[in-house]
């Protein structure tokens, strides 16, 4: 096991416009499970390959486990790899595919067989090691494909959107055999997604990946419930975080400043206080806005657009003012489109930003 130290990484594409990456800094601890998310195109593939020794930064540094592994060749690493493209062999059984890296590093037959046989059962392919990749499923091949890449007893194990190939029931399943299976190895992981639900399920820490840079590295929690600016907030969470312009004004009585909405004013925390008279981008997550069919005094009112039921809730679309916003109501909650609802937010849930960076505000006391 070994942690691995990313230092101001740089990498242009030959003919390239932009750095694919941006100087970027980050340390995986021993063990740690890190997911590199964000939109296409935003570097998550290029870092991970430099990790893996695939492709050579311009400049900066990389340390597995202390040893500085720059220019070090991939076959040197000791790192293992999972890929989209499974890349499992056609003319090899089961078995084989799975102990090919084992062979490869001329491990005693033996040995290899005790190691397969674990790592197979681990995935629950125990049945399947005398078949061929064309006699599996989708999902099994892909469990070749990890099994494959956890039996070798690498120090980092690299994982670049292993489960894109499968489809929505089977990927939800994989997932958390996925994170059941890297928690019993212990094994320091680095995992690719594009897919934020993806992301939080798996990630001890989630780096949020834009244009070659990383946005925000924390926790799921920490990433979803405080983004750091209106990309992060915009990019995590089905619905995405709601942002609805405001100016923060004095409090007409005790208690916290008064967010003004158009012509219709909402409470809000005590420390919006030091941001009076500016203009403000409120973020608000859709499951922490609470709707009422009848007038509320204090909330504020909104047009419905669209009422959708998705079984766990039902999701709303609704005009406030000019801007349209998602709200979660609880299951069964009844309301016709073109109808008035009244919304409110508990101050503590409303996340603050500059209207012109988009960075969070400090909003701390
Ligand atoms: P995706 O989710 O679409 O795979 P990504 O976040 O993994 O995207 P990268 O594949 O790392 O992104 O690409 C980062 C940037 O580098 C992009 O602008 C991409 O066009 C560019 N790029 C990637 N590979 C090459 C290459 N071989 N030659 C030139 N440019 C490349």
């Amino acid at each position: 096991m070994a942690d691995i130290v990313i230092d101001d990484l740089v990498k242009t594409y030959p003919g390239g416009k932009v750095r694919a990456t941006d100087a970027i800094s980050l340390t995986v601890a021993d063990g740690e499970f890190l997911v590199l998310v964000g939109p296409s195109g935003c570097g998550k593939t290029t870092l991970l390959r430099m990790v893996a020794g695939l492709e050579t930064p311009d400049s900066g540094a990389i340390r597995i486990g202390g040893r500085d592994v720059t220019d070090v060749p991939v076959r040197r690493r000791n790192i293992s790899m999972v890929f989209q493209s499974y890349a499992i062999f056609p003319h090899m059984k089961v078995r084989q595919n799975i102990g090919f890296g084992l062979s490869m590093r001329n491990v005693p037959k033996a040995e290899i067989d005790q190691r397969v046989r674990r790592a197979a059962e681990v995935l629950e392919l125990g049945d399947y090691l005398d078949r061929y990749p064309a006699q599996l499923s989708g999902g099994q091949r892909q469990r070749v494909a990890v099994a494959r890449a956890i039996v070798v007893d690498a120090d980092v194990l690299l994982m670049d959107e292993p489960l894109s190939n499968l489809d929505a029931l089977l990927r939800l399943q994989f997932r958390a055999e996925l994170k059941k299976i890297v928690r019993q190895l212990g094994t320091t992981t680095v995992y690719v997604t594009h897919d934020q639900a993806e992301a939080m399920s798996l990630g001890d820490r989630i780096a949020v990946m834009r244009s070659g840079r990383i946005a925000q590295l924390g926790s799921p929690i920490e990433v979803y419930d405080q983004p750091s600016d209106q990309f992060v907030g915009g990019f995590l969470g089905a619905p995405p975080m709601n942002f609805i312009p405001a100016q923060v004004r004095a409090a007409n009585g005790p208690g916290g400043p008064t967010l003004r909405v158009g012509d219709q004013s909402l409470s809000g925390p005590m420390q919006l206080d030091a941001y009076r008279d500016q203009d403000v981008l409120v973020g608000v997550r859709a499951e922490n806005i609470q709707v009422s069919t009848s007038p509320v005094d204090g909330w504020v009112a909104a047009q419905v657009e669209v009422v959708e039921p998705t079984g766990a809730a039902v999701l709303l679309t609704v005009q406030l003012d000019e801007h349209r916003l998602k709200v979660q109501a609880p299951p069964g909650f009844q309301v016709e489109p073109d109808s008035k609802v009244w919304l409110t937010c508990p101050p503590q849930s409303l996340r603050f930003y500059d209207p012109t960076t988009g960075l969070a505000l400090v909003t701390a006391p």
